[in-house]
């Protein structure tokens, strides 16, 4: 993951923060970092998600509007899995040129908005690792 992270990054970092925001002004929900805000976000935005045992990630494009997550009795997984679903569809409709870095990054910043992280380091709807990988990343974005 780190090392997708590291690879570089086709699309402007604040483009991606832009998407991010958008979809979450856009759904406006509740609360960001409730369980299952995944399911919710992409439900709002017009998505159908669909959980499969078999399938990896990036497939969803063949259907438009339609998410295929590889299902996981993990649920704060699963929540990451679903929105990094979603963040293939959005980029994939609206900046065709992306690279897995760009949808990792946007999955990330889809995970935990804007500054919010500073609030939620200990936000328990996706994995921890996710939650410390949005922080790094973050700070790449503000310094550069
Ligand atoms: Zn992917």
């Amino acid at each position: 993951m780190h090392a997708i992270l590291a690879r570089p990054w086709l699309l402007d970092a604040a483009l991606l923060e832009g998407v991010a925001h958008a979809a979450h002004e856009r759904a406006d929900l509740a609360d960001p970092f409730a369980g299952g805000s995944g399911l919710l976000l992409a439900a709002r935005l017009g998505y159908v998600v669909i959980a499969r045992d078999d399938v990896g990630c990036g497939v969803s494009g063949l259907m438009p509007q339609m998410l295929l997550v590889r299902a996981s009795a993990d649920d704060p997984r699963w929540n990451l899995r679903v929105l990094h679903e979603l963040a293939h569809g959005l980029l994939d409709d609206a900046h065709p040129h992306h690279g897995h870095a760009d949808v990792w990054a946007l999955t990330l910043a889809l995970a935990i908005p804007g500054r919010a992280f500073r609030r939620h380091h200990d936000a328990r709807h996706v994995p921890r690792w996710a939650v410390a990988l949005r922080r790094l990343t973050s700070r790449a974005v503000s310094h550069g």
